[in-house]
């Protein structure tokens, strides 16, 4: 889920990111001539139907239950080769673990909640156009960038069943 966060209206999510082609990486490894195995398939599905960021460890617990002749090997070496064909984008959000996801059809950066680790995809046309004017100002034409944030929720202090609502 990607969020589009406008200046006034930081809740709506518009323009989210279609995540809901099972067949979508299998079908890009296709194009461009992989070799695809029933596991290399079992393994492209699992990562199509992630909306998490999934680390190594996690896409082989969720492929291993849909084919438990899988290794953790195999999918190791199957995400690596995702990476190098430029269908997976691999993160590193400083919990030590390499996390994945398709690289999207539309560019969004990260917030990561450090009380959980959870991820929160979002898009502002705001950082987007100051990145750009930086990169110019500095004598760059803007070619890619990584932006992360990383936050504890503002209510974390209440307890779960606290009875004070939010706002
Ligand atoms: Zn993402």
């Amino acid at each position: 889920m990607t969020k589009n966060i406008s200046a006034n209206d930081s809740q709506h999510a518009q323009g989210a990111v279609d995540h809901t082609d099972e067949h979508r990486i299998e079908n890009q490894c296709i194009e461009k001539n992989m070799r695809m195995t029933e596991q290399r398939r079992v393994i492209a599905r699992v990562l199509s139907l992630a909306h998490d960021h999934p680390d190594v460890e996690e896409v082989y617990h969720r492929a291993s239950a849909v084919d438990a002749k899988i290794s953790i090997a195999t999918v190791y070496r199957t995400v690596r080769l995702f990476e190098e064909a430029g269908i997976l984008e691999r993160h590193d959000f400083r919990d030590g673990r390499s996390r994945y996801e398709q690289v999207p059809e539309e560019h969004h950066d990260h917030l990561i909640d450090l009380s959980t680790g959870r991820v929160i995809e979002f898009h502002n046309d705001e950082i987007e156009r100051l990145q750009q004017i930086i990169a110019r100002e500095l004598g760059f034409e803007l070619v890619d960038h990584r932006l992360e944030l990383y936050g504890l929720p503002l209510d974390r202090d209440k307890k779960p069943g606290d009875p004070r609502k939010k706002g």
